[in-house]
């Protein structure tokens, strides 16, 4: 494990991609420090009488754009340098994608398995408070989602909360993304982050050349893969990614990993651990003790847990080609650096898990608009589309059968919306990142690329704002 803190890992990637840049110092330190930190406690009285203080924390990094943006945690391992770094990391995605939001973090020190559903939401709507008291939750201030140890679930308290105790009633749904569909979520963000980091992998192995310089074929089909940690960000990327054509030979959690070198089916896999408790002893696998999942033999490495797991410990022994990185901060600075110089690809997390906000920046739209994406232009669309297929189907003499007019002449619903435009903003920024690696010679990484990216948009921010010259 590195002693250097997750922030200061943050930091020098930022300062290894400054280096890069023109900007005067103090642009760079406003650009790189965190705004705001709110730390606090409140008292949870458990389902047993007794009290519990509970440690919690947002923090706001950058102000450049609002409002800010970034999820909840719920672990043990949360503290403020964590939340600080996560906010940090949160900057720097909403750039890379175009999102127009500042970055943040929010994490409760828990383990949520200890707790009621009734103590979860004591805990939740407690936290919610605490941020409408300090103004660090608002629609246009600062807009929560989830984030390891939350999901949907935790979003309705919140919006419900916030909705009790706001008077801006007309856009309080804003107020926090990745609510359930029927609280004004939106279709699709559930699975984005996962559907995203399934694109960016998709995008990297379609460029011949980058794979030819790895020594493997191009494209998704065949390409070995191991996942770690089968939440909601593990499990969504593992499942597009044998949707793909990848073989999942590898899958990874607390409890230990399993590998068949033959490929595991997911379903059968996530079956399994809901009979036993567990992934080990899946039939077929072969059980792997806890950390040496990570150094398993695959094409590509997808670790989707927490922070710090390829470190100066086990990078050595790490053998996969590609590490992808769907979680927050998983590769160290010092791992980073040998990794790359080994040629290994690591696609980073800024861009790579950069899907789940992107598609909260669709969800906090369709709230402020109040109206579903393709409402207005369904029918429409698919009346013009069947008008142009009739007409296909005079000028050629072949009458199409229903089904292939429903294929054809389809109006695009929320969903189909929702992932063209996940689609489209991760395949267009992995081309940015490669292009400004190109307009460096290639001889920086792809991480590299994107914090120069962020830095630039940050910075032609601040600057817009006529702050810096
Ligand atoms: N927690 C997610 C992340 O780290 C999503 C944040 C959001 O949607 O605001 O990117």
């Amino acid at each position: 494990m590195s002693h250097t803190s997750f922030f200061k890992q943050v930091n020098l990637h930022f300062d290894r991609a400054a280096q890069l840049t023109q900007y005067e110092p103090g642009l760079l330190e406003q650009i790189k420090s965190c705004n705001s930190v709110y730390h606090f406690s409140f008292p949870l009285k458990r389902d047993d009488g007794s009290i519990e203080v509970i440690h919690a924390w947002r923090a706001e990094h950058s102000h450049h754009k609002l409002p800010v943006k970034g999820g909840i945690r719920y672990a043990m391992t949360v503290n403020e340098d964590e939340v600080m770094a996560l906010a940090a990391l949160m900057t720097y995605k909403c750039a890379i994608v175009d999102v127009p939001f500042g970055g943040a973090k929010g994490g409760v020190k828990i383990s949520k398995h200890k707790y009621s559903q009734a103590e979860l939401e004591r805990i939740t709507r407690r936290y919610t408070y605490e941020l409408v008291r300090k103004h660090f939750i608002g629609p246009g201030e600062d807009v929560p989602a989830p984030d390891y140890g939350t999901g949907p679930q935790e979003m309705a308290w919140i919006v419900d909360t916030y909705t009790a105790l706001t008077n801006n009633l007309l856009d309080a749904m804003g107020c926090v993304t990745g609510k359930p569909v029927t609280q004004g979520g939106i279709r699709g963000r559930t699975e984005a982050t996962g559907r995203g980091v399934f694109f960016g992998i998709r995008e990297a192995c379609s460029i011949t050349e980058d794979m030819q310089k790895l020594g493997l074929p191009t494209g998704l089909e065949g390409k070995t893969v191991v996942v770690q940690g089968l939440g909601n960000v593990g499990y969504h990327a593992a499942k597009f990614l044998q949707e793909g054509g990848a073989r999942l030979v590898g899958l990874l959690e607390y409890e230990g990993g399993i590998y068949n070198p033959d490929g595991l089916d997911l379903e059968a896999v996530m079956q399994h651990r809901r009979e036993t408790g567990k992934i080990l002893g899946f039939p077929g696998a072969k059980d792997v003790p806890n950390p040496k999942g990570l150094e398993l033999p695959c094409d590509i490495l997808v670790p989707a847990a927490l922070e710090n797991q390829i470190t100066e410990q086990n990078m050595a022994r790490i053998q996969a080609k590609i590490i992808a990185e769907a979680a927050n901060g998983p590769v160290t600075s010092a791992a980073n650096e040998y990794l790359r110089e080994k040629g290994v690809l690591i696609i980073p997390d800024i861009y790579l898990n950069a899907g789940g906000v992107t598609v909260s920046y669709f969800e906090w739209l369709k709230n402020l608009s109040h109206v579903r994406f393709g409402r207005m232009q369904k029918r429409f669309e698919e009346k013009a589309q069947r008008q142009i297929l009739s007409a296909i189907e005079k000028l050629t003499n072949r009458k199409l059968n229903e089904e292939e007019v429903e294929q054809l002449a389809h109006g695009p619903n929320e969903e189909d919306l929702v992932n063209s435009g996940l689609e489209d903003t991760m395949v267009n920024s992995y081309h940015e990142l490669r292009e400004i690696m190109r307009r460096h010679q290639d001889r920086i990484d792809l991480r590299t690329a994107a914090f120069v990216d962020a830095i630039h948009k940050v910075a032609r921010s601040y600057m817009e704002l006529g702050i810096f010259p």
